[in-house]
C-alpha cells in the first residue's frame, strides 16, 4: 500500500531484501551502492553515469524536468513495484552468519545414522537407503569442507530407477527433512529447451530459490529432485527438433555439474521485468528418478547377447522369469533407452528401488513413524475411542492397493474412503469405546466390530 508520499509501506522488509537498480535491474550486491531517487527509485552508479553522459552529449538538452511544474515522478514510475516474492534476500554478513550457525559436520549424521532415520519412515528399499545415505553424507562432507572442486571425487548426483509409487520422492523428501536443507521437486516432462513453450532448466533453480525463502546461500546447499527423468529420453528416429528430449538433457548438463546460472527470482520465466540473480549450482545435490518402463527388455537383450551361444536358450528363460532384472541395469542400458552419455556421466550414483509386494504394503500401513493408520488412531484416541485393525483388514487394504498399480500412493485413497464413514459415525455415540476394522468391512461385506465402553473393553 503506498502511503501519502507514494512510498511503499512494506519498507520494513527493505533491510532484508536486495534493492534493484531501476534501469539495469541488477541487485545492489552486484552493482554497488545505489543512489536513492524520489518515489523509492534506486539507480546504480553505472546507470547514473550513463544518464549524465547522454545529457552531456546533448541528447536530452531539451528535456529539463526541473523546469516542468507539477511533475510527480512516482506517478508514472512505480519504482518499488517488485513484490517481495521476487526479491532476493541479502547475503548475510560474516558475523551474522556465524551466529546463524552454518551447516557443520555435526549437522550431517554418519551414513548409518542417516539410514536409521530413513528406516523410521521408509519401508524396505534397503539398497537404495544405503546408497543414498552414503552419497548424501559424502556430498555434504565436501560442501562443508569446501572440497567440491577436487576433481578426484565426482559429485554425488544420483539417478534412481523404480516403479511408480515405490518411494522415490518420499526418500528424497525424508533425506531433505533429516538434513534440514531446502528441496525442490520438479517434473522433467514440464521442461523444454530454452525458447520453447514450457519451462527452461533455470526454472528448477527458481523453484529451489523460492523454497529457500529467496535466500541464495541456503538454496545453493539444497537438493533438487527431478522426477520422470525417463520422459526426456532421446526420441528414436526424429526428424523434427527434439525440444523436450535430448535438448533438455543437454540443457541440464551445465547445472548438474556446477555452474554460475542466471536465475529469475520469483517466477519460472525470464522476461524484462523479472529480477535476476546468480546461483552457483556446484553444491546443489541433484537426484533424478524415473520408472524407465520396459528397460527390462533392453537389459534382457544385453544379457542374452553376453551369454555364450550354447547356453543362450537356457539363460533366456532364466531372465524371463527374473522379476528383479531391473537391478542389473547399467549405464549402457540407459544409453540404449535414450539417455545421453554426458548426462549419465553427471549422475554417477545409480541404483534401483524394489517394486512393492503385499508384505511391504502391509508394513507401510503399520510401521512408518507417520503411518496413515497411526494418524487415524491418534485422532480417534482424542475422542477416547480405540481404533483397531485385524490382520484381514491389512491384507484387504493391501490387495485393493495392488490392483490399482499406482504403488503405495493408492493406500491413502482407499483408507480415506472408508475412514470417512468411521470418523463421521463414531463421535455420534459417546458409548462407543472400540472399533475394529475387518477385511470384510474393507471389501464391503460387513460392518466394523463396535464395542461399547465399560462392557468388554
Ligand atoms: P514415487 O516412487 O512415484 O516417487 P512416492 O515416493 O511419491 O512414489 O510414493 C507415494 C507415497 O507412498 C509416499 O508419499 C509415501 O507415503 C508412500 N510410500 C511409497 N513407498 C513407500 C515406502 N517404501 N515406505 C513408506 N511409504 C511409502
Amino acid at each position: 500500500m503506498p502511503d501519502n508520499n507514494g512510498n511503499n509501506q512494506n519498507n520494513n522488509d527493505d533491510d532484508e531484501y536486495e534493492k534493484y537498480c531501476y534501469l539495469c535491474r541488477r541487485p545492489e550486491s552486484e552493482a554497488g551502492p545505489f543512489i536513492r531517487m524520489p518515489g523509492n527509485m534506486y539507480i546504480c552508479n553505472d546507470c547514473m553515469q550513463k544518464s549524465f553522459d547522454s545529457f552531456n552529449n546533448g541528447a536530452m538538452q531539451f528535456l529539463d524536468l526541473s523546469k516542468m511544474p507539477n511533475i510527480n515522478m512516482s506517478q508514472f514510475m512505480p519504482f518499488d513495484d517488485i513484490p517481495t516474492s521476487q526479491k532476493v534476500k541479502k547475503k548475510k554478513k560474516q558475523k551474522e552468519e556465524k551466529e546463524q550457525k552454518p551447516l557443520t559436520m555435526a549437522d550431517v549424521p554418519a551414513p548409518h545414522k542417516i539410514k536409521a532415520m530413513l528406516d523410521e519412515y521408509v519401508v524396505g528399499q534397503e539398497y537404495a537407503k544405503r546408497a543414498m545415505s552414503v552419497a548424501v553424507y559424502n556430498h555434504y562432507k565436501r560442501v562443508i569442507t569446501d572440497t567440491m572442486d577436487d576433481i578426484e571425487i565426482e559429485k554425488s548426483n544420483m539417478l534412481m530407477l523404480g516403479p511408480t509409487g515405490c518411494g522415490k520422492t518420499y526418500l528424497v523428501q525424508t533425506i531433505a527433512k533429516i538434513l534440514q536443507v531446502p528441496l525442490a521437486i520438479t517434473d522433467a516432462t514440464t521442461l523444454t529447451e530454452a525458447g520453447y513453450i514450457g519451462d527452461d532448466v533455470e526454472s528448477i533453480l527458481s523453484k529451489l530459490l523460492a523454497v529457500a525463502d529467496n535466500d541464495v546461500e541456503k538454496a545453493e546447499r539444497g537438493i533438487v529432485f527431478i522426477d520422470e527423468i525417463d520422459k526426456i529420453a532421446k526420441k528414436k528416429e526424429t526428424r523434427s527438433r527434439d525440444v523436450s528430449g535430448e535438448s533438455v538433457q543437454q540443457g541440464l548438463l551445465k547445472i548438474l555439474e556446477g555452474a554460475e546460472v542466471e536465475v529469475p527470482v520469483g517466477s519460472g520465466s525470464k522476461n524484462a521485468m523479472t529480477p535476476m540473480t546468480t546461483m552457483n549450482t556446484r553444491n546443489i545435490l541433484f537426484i533424478c528418478g524415473g520408472a524407465f518402463p520396459d528397460i527390462e527388455d533392453i537389459i534382457k537383450q544385453r544379457l542374452n547377447k553376453q551369454s555364450s551361444m550354447g547356453f543362450a536358450a537356457d539363460l533366456k528363460d532364466k531372465y524371463d522369469k527374473n522379476d528383479n532384472l531391473i537391478k542389473e541395469v547399467t549405464t549402457e542400458d540407459l544409453r540404449e533407452f535414450g539417455m545421453i552419455p554426458e548426462f549419465l556421466g553427471r549422475l554417477p550414483v545409480l541404483f534401483t528401488l524394489d517394486s512393492l509386494d503385499k508384505d511391504m504394503y502391509i508394513k507401510i500401513l503399520k510401521e512408518p513413524k507417520n503411518a496413515i493408520l497411526k494418524q487415524y488412531k491418534k485422532l480417534l484416541a482424542l475422542d477416547e475411542v480405540d481404533l483397531e485393525f485385524d490382520d484381514s483388514a491389512y491384507e484387504a487394504i493391501a490387495e485393493k492397493a495392488m490392483e490399482k498399480k499406482t504403488g503405495a500412493r493408492a493406500l491413502r485413497a482407499i483408507i480415506e474412503k472408508f475412514m470417512m464413514d468411521i470418523m463421521y459415525e463414531i463421535p455420534r455415540d459417546d458409548n462407543i469405546g472400540r472399533v475394529t476394522i475387518t477385511g470384510d468391512y474393507i471389501n464391503g461385506k460387513g460392518a466394523p466390530i463396535i464395542e461399547l465402553r465399560g462392557t468388554n473393553i
